[in-house]
């Protein structure tokens, strides 16, 4: 049993961890949309996909908007008949401390991370029930796991994430449909060079000390890559992965358990 062939939607697969995820679905034949804002960066990944032989799209979308993610949706289904697999990847972080936080960063946080997940969930599970088989992956974060200073608006809007997969798994568990979670540590991407070139504008730290701060965290003293997060999505969208159900991947190195 494989799943080449199924089509997917990856959210956020300009960059980052959505391009991995979209890679490396696309090396086991999967049919593949990647959605984010920037046009560019989804045309750049779609195109190079589809000139290493695999059928790829791009579509625009801004998951803080509805009415994009039902456009989303549509035009993913005229490319790729069924959207079999959904991985809810677009995020972003803001860091302030919690009685600094503006209510509208705390809104946008939550709209982006929590509301646009659960949007897209709508929009794919009843199809994925219908046909009796589905797999939706949240990327979701450590953060969904634990709080930690100054990212109380990131981390209650992941903590939503893992309540969300864990409900939504357990209403779908009898129809060959799973809904599981990511939660990795620090990761190799733009968002943490943004978070390392914000330490450094508001400490004065170099960006080597910066680094290092954060990597405090990590019993590996490393960041994470994009593809080591890619291949527990990529496995979990596998059918091999069909009685993981409402659970979580923790890519930490081991940071929660020892804590
Ligand atoms: P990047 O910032 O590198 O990439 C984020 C992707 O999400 C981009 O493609 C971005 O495209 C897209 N995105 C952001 N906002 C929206 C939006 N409103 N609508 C549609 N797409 C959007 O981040 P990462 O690859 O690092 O992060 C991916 C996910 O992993 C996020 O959910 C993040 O919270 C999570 N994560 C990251 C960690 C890390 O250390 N980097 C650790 C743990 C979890 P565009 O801006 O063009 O829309």
């Amino acid at each position: 049993m494989s799943i080449s062939g199924r089509g997917a939607v990856v959210t956020g697969g300009g960059r980052g961890i959505g391009a991995a995820v979209a890679r490396q679905l696309t090396e086991c034949g999967v049919r593949v949309v990647v959605a984010a804002r920037s046009s560019a960066e989804i045309e750049a990944v779609a195109t190079a996909l589809r000139s290493g032989g695999s059928e790829a799209w791009a579509v625009r979308c801004d998951v803080a908007d509805p009415d994009s993610i039902t456009a989303l949706f549509e035009q993913a289904r005229a490319h790729l008949g069924d959207v079999d697999i959904l991985v809810n990847n677009a995020g972003i972080a803001t860091a302030a401390p919690v009685v600094k936080l503006e209510l509208a960063e705390w809104t946008r946080l939550w709209t982006v991370n929590a509301t646009g997940t659960f949007l897209a969930m709508q929009a794919t599970l009843p199809g994925m029930i219908e046909r009796g088989w589905g797999r939706i992956v949240n990327v979701a974060s450590i953060a969904a796991l634990r709080g930690a200073r100054y990212i109380s608006g990131y981390a209650a809007s992941k903590h939503a994430v893992m309540g969300l997969t864990r409900s939504a798994a357990a209403e779908v568990a009898s129809a060959g449909v799973t809904v599981n979670a990511v939660c990795p540590g620090y990761v190799d991407t733009p968002m943490t060079d943004a978070t390392v070139s914000n330490i450094v504008e508001r400490t004065g730290m170099t960006e080597q000390q910066a680094l290092d701060a954060i990597l405090v965290t990590s019993p590996q003293r490393r960041l994470i890559t994009p593809n080591e997060v890619a291949s527990s999505v990529t496995f979990l969208c596998e059918e091999a992965a069909r009685p993981i159900n409402g659970q979580t991947i923790v890519l930490d190195g081991g940071a929660i358990s020892s804590h």
